[in-house]
């Protein structure tokens, strides 16, 4: 599929295919003829487009090959229909996505890099390290191959899978651009979610574009002290920083924010951290997802128990911020949330 001389034509954007059309002296429609067959159609291979003559397809073929996922493995919870798919990528690395179904339809959870770099402590991605950033077509590709065994369309997409979004900045933005693009695959903007462990530089980038996109941040604390301890990353950036690029990002965009905070016996679910949260989101257009943190093996966090969010709730909710402590999907096969990673076990 992949050969090394060749260009990968699913990580092209439109602009970028007219370009190549331009210089290849063909009709300009062929652009977007060529960007159908790979983002609507979802083609594997140049002969399955029957709109473009032969001279051009085999162009196409000396030139480019089009980068298609095959799903290794699949598993199915048998809780909740969660499903894990496990991909290995041409250099053999492993990465996994998972849908889940919601009422309005299935989500779609992505990974971004082939392992990770932030060291979240309690999260299993970070194992066993950071290999390298996925490509735009290794990100298009999970929903697509993903979309041809449901045999139906992802209903949202979130890139919270395996990695750090916003440190694969460039590729993460074009997946957005191309997946959007109203000629290929047509996907809603405010239906795709970045997740991000708050990278403030990078959400004030992302702010500037200006795309239509929900950002999530992850804070899991309330005070600098403890978010640098479970989240080392953290140590280049106060909560501070990281709420004011939040801020920045909803004035941009006019979208509100997602903080996603993990409830972690003891750690991080008193009544004090309540508190403390309350009054750092009370002035951000926003919306607080608790989730009670999942297990993840070899890790000694334990999620509070339902009183101790329901209290966190509480709290929030009496400081008029929108709240919901979010159900868990797919713990059985290790797709809930951080529980993606990027050596498989069985
Ligand atoms: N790097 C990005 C996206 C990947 S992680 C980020 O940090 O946001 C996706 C989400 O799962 C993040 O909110 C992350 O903090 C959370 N998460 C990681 N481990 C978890 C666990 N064991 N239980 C619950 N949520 C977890």
């Amino acid at each position: 599929m992949n050969c090394k001389s060749k260009k990968d034509i699913l990580s092209m954007s439109r602009t970028e295919i007219f370009e190549y059309i331009q210089t290849a002296q063909q009709p300009k429609y062929r652009a977007d003829q060529i960007f159908e067959w790979l983002h609507l159609r979802k083609a594997e291979n140049f002969d399955e487009f029957t709109n473009v003559p032969a001279q051009l397809i085999e162009r196409l073929k000396d030139e480019f090959y089009i980068y298609s996922l095959n799903i290794e493995k699949m598993l199915v919870s048998r809780v909740d229909n969660t499903v894990k798919y496990v991909y290995t990528l041409q250099d053999g690395e492993v990465i996994e996505a998972a849908t889940m179904d919601y009422k309005y339809g299935s989500g779609v959870c992505i990974s971004t890099q082939a392992g990770c770099k932030m060291g979240c402590k309690f999260c299993a991605s970070q194992n066993p390290g950071f290999v390298r950033n996925l490509t735009v077509s290794e990100m298009l590709s999970q929903i697509y191959s993903i979309e041809r065994t449901i045999g139906g369309k992802a209903s949202n997409i979130t890139l919270m899978g395996i990695g750090e979004p916003l440190d694969n900045f460039d590729n993460t933005v074009k997946f957005a651009q191309i997946i959007t693009d109203p000629k290929g695959r047509d996907f809603a903007g405010r239906k795709i979610s970045i997740s991000t462990c708050g990278l403030p530089e990078r959400i004030d980038d992302l702010a500037k574009l200006k795309l239509p996109l929900k950002l999530s941040i992850s804070l899991h604390a309330a005070f600098d002290s403890l978010r640098e301890d479970i989240m080392p990353i953290s140590r280049r950036f106060s909560l501070e920083r990281v709420l004011e690029s939040a801020k920045n990002y909803t004035k941009e965009t006019g979208k509100r924010i997602t903080f996603e905070y993990a409830l972690i016996n003891s750690i991080n679910d008193s009544e004090t951290d309540a508190k403390a949260l309350l009054i750092k989101l009370k002035d951000i257009h926003c919306h607080l997802n608790l989730i009670p943190i999942n297990k993840v093996e070899g890790k000694s966090f334990e999620p509070s128990s339902a009183e101790a969010a329901e209290k966190f709730k509480e709290i929030i909710q009496s400081g008029g911020i929108s709240v919901t402590v979010r159900r868990t999907l797919g713990t059985d096969v290790n797709a809930a949330c951080g529980q993606l990673r990027k050596a498989v076990k069985f």
